[in-house]
């Protein structure tokens, strides 16, 4: 079902904006506001877990950190495993490994390489809070991919829209997301 507009008001009210975090000019939009208004929250993991109830999920994959908080609970509502996404040297066991640059430099991102041996052909559903570039998604499918599960779709519960994420993704798989709005 399509959120209401009532629905989209309360997230929209529960986000809140800090300006200049982690750095000058960055609007951060900070989910911990979210996550700790019981309806908010619930909103959002309900609204997700009626958008996939009958897509035959296998896993639900989070990229760290904010990710978890939202892949979990929809994991747990769509009666499926969850796989993380981690930085460099968090996963304990052998990892698949993916670079992506950024404005300065590059980042990178791993999965474990065994994350979906227990489904043959898995399908994944991709999920973080927010996605600005589109940097983390675009590496984190890659991965999912090359370890073997098919990524269906990729959610967020925010698009910073201007700063054009979507139209990767587009290109790698379907493309989903609660709120639009603006990066600056
Ligand atoms: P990107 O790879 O550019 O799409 O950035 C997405 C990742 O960085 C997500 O994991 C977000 O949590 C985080 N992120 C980027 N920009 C913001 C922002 N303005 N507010 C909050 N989180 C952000």
């Amino acid at each position: 079902m399509a959120i209401s507009e009532e629905q989209k008001a309360l997230l929209l009210n529960s986000i809140r904006n800090v300006p200049n975090f982690p750095k000058e000019g960055v609007q951060f939009k900070d989910i911990t506001t979210l996550a700790g208004n019981a309806k908010a929250f619930k909103t959002v993991i309900d609204h997700f877990a009626d958008r996939y109830k009958d897509a035959k999920i296998d896993f639900v994959v989070g990229a760290e950190s904010r990710g978890f908080i939202f892949g979990a609970p929809l994991a747990i509502a769509l009666g499926v495993g969850f796989a993380p996404i981690r930085k460099p040297g968090k996963l304990p066991y052998t990892t698949a490994s993916e670079k992506y640059s950024l404005e300065y430099g590059f980042d990178e991102v791993q999965i474990h390489i065994d994350a979906f041996s227990a489904i043959k052909n898995a399908r994944a559903l991709f999920i973080d809070d927010l996605i600005a570039t589109g940097g983390t998604a675009e590496a984190s499918i890659r991965l999912i991919e090359r370890v073997g599960a098919k990524c269906v779709e990729a959610a967020f519960v925010i698009n910073l829209f201007d700063l054009k994420g979507a139209e990767k993704i587009k290109k790698l798989t379907n493309f989903y997301s609660i709120l639009d709005m603006e990066g600056d």
